[in-house]
């Protein structure tokens, strides 16, 4: 009897894994050539929303640390199971009541959006014993849905930042307008640029100027990136 239930789990466990190991060909391969191509002087965050344990730890096999999620629940359920040298990234829009859950482990809040949002980072981080860091995620696209501060709101979360100790404000980011036109992209983009360089000036000690995705990261790049969020250009299409 116990060599028979061994004998199934182990042809389970056999057939289980024999499937990863295309996922794991494809996801390294990308990994690798998207790398291949970049400037050293930007860094590559995988975004893996909807993508499962495996197929992370398939991009982690290839030497990626940095991942990218946009639901707190999700993030806060893989940072549990992978390994803890994974920095987490939360890209998506953050809801204030659910900061507590990703405070003792984010690395880089890249979507803070609101200027209450960053009380609320604080004073969870501060219950941490930790300092979060912080992108502003500055509204450059066309489109209404997309969340963001104006440049406005963004000088004033700069001030308000500096009064809040557990929190700092390494950079901004930004998502362009979901279209065909390479030029208002561009244009979008060095709008963001032009910003982060202003604050620059202004003596904001920013390091770090996310844009860029799949579809327009070598635009981003050459507009100024220095960290580009790609997703389905390393794990293929979500299914959501
Ligand atoms: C999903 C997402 C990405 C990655 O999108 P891809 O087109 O799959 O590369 C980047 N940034 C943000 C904020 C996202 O939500």
């Amino acid at each position: 009897m116990l060599i028979k239930s061994w004998n199934v789990v182990r042809f389970k466990s056999f057939e289980s894994a024999a499937k990863p190991q295309i996922i794991r060909m494809e996801i390294e391969k990308n990994i690798t050539s998207l790398l291949e191509g970049l400037p050293s002087t930007v860094e590559l965050v995988a975004v893996s929303k909807t993508k499962s344990n495996e197929e992370i730890l398939e991009a982690y096999n290839a030497g990626q640390r940095k991942f990218g999620e946009n639901k707190i629940q999700d993030m806060t359920r893989k940072y549990e199971i992978l390994p803890k040298d994974i920095q987490w990234h939360m890209i998506g829009h953050v809801q204030s009541n659910k900061v507590k859950y990703m405070a003792p482990y984010v690395s880089l809040i890249q979507g803070v959006d609101s200027l209450k949002l960053l009380k609320e980072i604080n004073k969870q981080a501060q219950k941490n014993n930790r300092i979060i860091d912080c992108l502003l995620q500055i509204h450059i696209a066309k489109e209404e849905s997309k969340f963001g501060l104006s440049v406005r709101e963004s000088q004033q979360a700069i001030k308000i930042a500096k009064e809040l100790p557990h929190l700092r404000i390494k950079g901004l980011m930004g998502m362009a307008t979901f279209t065909d036109d390479q030029k208002q992209i561009e244009r979008e983009f060095a709008g963001l640029k032009s910003l982060y360089d202003q604050l620059i000036q202004q003596k904001i000690p920013l390091e770090v100027l996310s844009m860029g995705m799949s579809g327009d990261f070598l635009i981003a790049i050459e507009q100024g990136s220095n960290m580009i969020r790609v997703g389905s250009k390393i794990f293929g299409p979500r299914n959501y």
